[in-house]
């Protein structure tokens, strides 16, 4: 474990790195209370144990600084002091510490304090990794590793916002697979869940590493394009359609269909600009399928159908 110790004098500071030495931890003395907070920031330390009496910032006002850094990893405090009263203890307790050693230091009760912190700092990590697992899961569509609708919505949200403001512009694909449950009726469901996967990685790798890619619902993807304008995400989504016709499919020839939309005057809600490029996916499904429908054109189509035939209102 990387401990970091703190302490003025040079005789228990001494003490403290051999004795942790010989018990196969990293240990880094620092000789008083702000280089040890210095040192807290440089580097990461799940234990730390402080002498109580230093100049400047003394064990005490070290506890709390740790404990007011807020969110990040839990550090293990163990309080140095000759100190036995139970009103000095329960000061270094409300400080933030975890525990107390007494000076003079005995070796053996030295090394089972450093034994309980080192418990409580590896469940402590596990706890993290957990957290991190869960995270991940929470985004993410276990059968295609993309990221889920849930992520999805949020990522495009925020960038919506962004793209608004800054005045960038920001296009979104939808695909759609083409007659799907026919294919899962005729090959089963698992050939079905390979032909999503292989979809899935279709997009990971024409897409750059900045585009949020998902899983929006079964045979369903989105893409987020951001600082891309209407004419270059209809181009990409073409490519992607064609890249999948094209695919050595091993059952049978599978197409997507695609709508695209990008933001504007009148598209500048992530829900808003969802909506037109469902509405675009829907008109190339009608149009016969395996095709690209952006919603700008889309919406042309409707004003001009309308001008030719004003019964169609
Ligand atoms: P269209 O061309 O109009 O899109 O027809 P479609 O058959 O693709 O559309 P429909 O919405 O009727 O069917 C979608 C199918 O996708 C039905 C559903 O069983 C299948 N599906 C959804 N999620 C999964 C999945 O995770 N795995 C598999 N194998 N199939 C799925
Ligand atoms: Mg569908
Ligand atoms: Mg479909």
């Amino acid at each position: 474990m990387k401990i970091l110790v703190a302490d003025d004098e040079s005789t228990p500071a001494l003490f403290l790195r051999r004795t942790l030495e010989r018990l196969g931890h990293e240990v880094v003395v620092a000789s008083n209370g702000l280089e040890a907070w210095e040192r807290l920031q440089a580097d990461a330390f799940r234990l730390v144990i402080t002498d109580w009496m230093m100049p400047g910032l003394d064990g005490l006002d070290l506890c709390r600084r740790i404990r007011g850094r807020g969110d990040s990893s839990y550090i293990y405090i163990i309080l140095l002091t000759a100190r036995e009263g139970l009103q000095d203890r329960l000061a270094g307790l409300t400080a933030g510490a975890d525990d107390f050693l007494s000076k003079p230091m005995d070796p053996a009760e030295l090394a089972a304090r450093v034994g309980i912190a080192g418990r409580i700092v590896a469940m402590q990590e596990e706890l993290e990794r957990k957290n991190v697992q869960l995270a991940e899961l929470a985004t993410t569509d276990g059968l295609t590793g993309l990221k889920n609708r849930r992520c999805f919505d949020e990522a495009l949200t925020t960038a919506c916002s962004f793209a608004v403001r800054c005045g960038y512009p920001l296009s979104l694909m939808m695909f759609d697979v083409d007659h799907f449950k026919t294919l899962n009726d005729s090959f089963g469901h698992p050939a079905g869940d390979s032909v999503l996967a292989t979809l899935a990685e279709i997009l990971r790798s024409e897409t750059r590493d900045h585009d949020v890619v998902a899983r929006y619902g079964g045979e369903e993807f989105t893409v987020l394009l951001p600082a891309t304008v209407a004419e270059e995400a209809s181009q990409l989504a073409d490519r992607l359609r064609m890249t999948v016709r094209n695919h050595p499919w091993s059952q049978r020839a599978v197409t997507v269909s695609a709508g695209v939309a990008t933001t504007g005057a009148d598209l500048a809600t992530g829900p808003a600009l969802l909506e037109a490029a469902d509405r675009a996916l829907y008109h190339s499904k009608r149009s016969g399928r395996d095709r690209v429908t952006h919603h700008d054109s889309f919406q042309g189509e409707i004003a001009s159908s309308h001008a030719r035939d004003p019964m169609a209102l």
